[in-house]
C-alpha cells in the first residue's frame, strides 16, 4: 500500500471535518484530496498533481505558498522561541507588529492592538470591549449589538450569534447578548439607536453571505450615522483585510476609521493563525479604573512564530510594491472575468478588488458541482451555494487569474 492509501484509510476512521457531510467523506469510494505541498498560487496533491489556488486557501493567503521571506521569518522565530504567555509578559514581535499594525490606518485613531488567535475570537474580543466598556462607563442601558443580515462573523457560539445566515447557527439561536439585525441602512430608522453598544459590518461586501457587495458610499453613511448617535462602529476586516479589496483595508476605500476593527485571515499571509482587534484610546481608557480590566484571552494570544509571519508579510508588501501592482491586477481581474459576465448561465458577477462570486442561474445547486469539476482542470475553490468564488492570492500573475478562470469555465459548461 502506498504511503498515501494509509493514511487515507487512517484518515476516515479518525478524522472529522470541519462544514462537511461526512458520510459522503468516509465513503469507500471517496478518495479525498490530500495537499502535500505548495509554491506561490499552486498547490500539489498526494499524486503529484497541481492545482491553482484559487480561493487562496480559504480566503487566507495573501502572498503564495512558501514564500522565502515569510517561511525564512517563521524559521528564524522558531529557532529563537515558537510561543511564550502573553498574560504578564510582552515580546519584539508583537510590539513590532502592533506598531506596524496602527501604523497601516491613518489619523492615529486605532491606537491598541488585542491579539488572539482567529477571526471569531477576534470578533469576540471587539463584542466585549464594546459590551463592556459601556456597561462601566455610565450607559449600561447600551446593552445591545447592532449587525446586518447574511452577516457572517465566525462559528464560535458568540460570533455566530451575530451572523445573519440561518445555516451557521447550527443547535443555537442567540447567545448571552442582545443582537437586531438590520438588513439595510434605511431599516437603521427603525432601531432605538440608544440601547446600541456597537454596530458590526464585512466592509465593501459579505462573504459567506455569496461575495455580496454593499452600495458604495454606503460605510461613511454608517459611520456618520453611527457618530451621530454615539454608537461604536466595528468592522469585520477578516476576509478584506490585507489587500484583497485592493486597498490595504476595505475601509480605506471610503476613508472611514472605525471604533475596533477586526482582522485575522491574511495577517499572517495565510502561514499561522494570528488575529488582531485594533481599538481607539477612548475605549481603552474606559478599562482603566479599578475594577475596569479587560478579563479576557487565550493562551495563543500573540504566538511569536504567528507574529513574526505577520511581520514578514508585511515586508513582502513593501518588498515586492503589492498594493501599487493591485490596481492593474484588479483590472486584468475584471477583464478575465468578463466571460462569465456575458455567459448565458451566469445571473451576476460581483467583484470587488481580487475578490469575485459568480453567480449561477440555476433551480438547483450546481455550485459544489461546478467547483469538485474543476479540480479535473487544475483549479481548487469552494463555492457558497450557487455563487462560485474566485480570490487569488494578490501575487497571482496575469496569466494565472486567466487560467483559474478558463478552469472554472470549462467546469461549468461541464455540468450544466
Ligand atoms: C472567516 C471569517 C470570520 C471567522 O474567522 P475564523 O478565523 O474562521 O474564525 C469572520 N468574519 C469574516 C468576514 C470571515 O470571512
Amino acid at each position: 500500500m502506498a504511503d498515501w492509501q494509509h493514511l487515507i484509510a487512517l484518515e476516515k476512521q479518525h478524522l472529522w471535518h470541519p462544514f462537511t457531510p461526512m458520510q459522503d467523506w468516509c465513503a469507500p469510494e471517496h478518495e479525498p484530496l490530500m495537499l502535500v505541498s505548495g509554491q506561490g498560487c499552486v498547490l500539489r496533491d498526494q499524486h503529484g498533481r497541481e492545482y491553482l489556488d484559487g480561493n487562496s486557501s480559504i480566503w487566507t493567503n495573501i502572498h503564495g505558498h512558501n514564500h522565502p521571506t515569510i517561511t525564512a521569518a517563521i524559521t528564524k522565530q522558531l529557532r529563537t522561541v515558537a510561543h511564550t504567555s502573553f498574560l504578564g509578559f510582552t515580546h519584539p514581535p508583537a510590539i513590532e507588529l502592533a506598531k506596524q499594525l496602527v501604523d497601516l490606518f491613518p489619523g492615529e485613531k486605532l491606537m491598541r492592538v488585542f491579539y488572539s488567535d482567529n477571526g471569531s475570537t477576534a470578533i469576540e474580543a471587539g463584542v466585549r470591549m464594546a459590551l463592556q466598556y459601556w456597561k462601566q462607563n455610565g450607559a449600561p442601558q447600551r446593552d445591545t449589538v447592532l449587525s446586518f443580515d447574511r452577516a457572517y462573523h465566525g462559528d464560535t457560539l458568540g460570533a455566530a450569534s451575530l451572523g445573519g445566515l440561518p445555516v451557521f447557527k447550527g443547535s443555537g439561536n442567540d447567545f448571552g447578548y442582545n443582537v437586531v439585525r438590520v438588513a439595510s441602512m434605511e431599516a437603521l430608522e427603525q432601531v432605538d439607536a440608544s440601547r446600541l453598544a456597537v454596530v458590526i459590518i464585512e466592509p465593501s461586501i459579505q462573504g459567506a453571505a455569496g461575495m455580496r457587495v454593499w452600495p458604495q458610499g454606503m460605510l461613511r453613511q454608517l459611520k456618520t450615522w453611527c457618530h451621530a448617535n454615539d454608537v461604536l462602529l466595528m468592522l469585520d476586516e477578516v476576509m478584506t483585510g490585507f489587500g484583497r479589496t485592493g486597498k490595504m483595508f476595505a475601509c480605506l476605500h471610503e476613508d472611514v476609521v472605525p471604533d475596533i476593527i477586526a482582522m485575522a485571515k491574511g495577517i499572517t499571509g495565510g502561514y499561522l493563525p494570528l488575529a488582531a482587534t485594533l481599538t481607539t484610546e477612548r475605549l481603552f481608557a474606559g478599562f482603566l479604573a479599578p475594577g475596569n480590566t479587560f478579563y479576557y484571552g487565550h493562551s495563543y494570544t500573540a504566538n511569536q512564530a504567528g507574529c513574526a509571519a505577520a511581520l514578514a508579510s508585511l515586508q513582502v508588501f513593501k518588498d515586492e510594491h503589492v498594493l501599487e501592482l493591485l490596481p492593474q491586477k484588479v483590472e486584468q481581474f475584471s477583464r478575465a472575468l468578463d466571460v462569465f459576465r456575458v455567459h448565458p448561465a451566469i445571473k451576476e458577477v460581483r467583484q470587488v478588488g481580487l475578490i469575485a462570486g459568480i453567480e449561477v442561474c440555476s433551480a438547483e445547486l450546481v455550485g459544489p458541482r461546478i467547483c469538485m469539476a474543476a479540480r479535473e482542470h487544475g483549479l481548487l475553490t469552494r463555492p457558497v451555494l450557487n455563487t462560485l468564488v474566485l480570490m487569488p492570492p494578490l501575487c497571482a500573475t496575469e496569466d494565472e487569474m486567466q487560467r483559474m478562470v478558463n478552469a472554472l469555465r470549462l467546469a461549468l459548461d461541464s455540468v450544466l
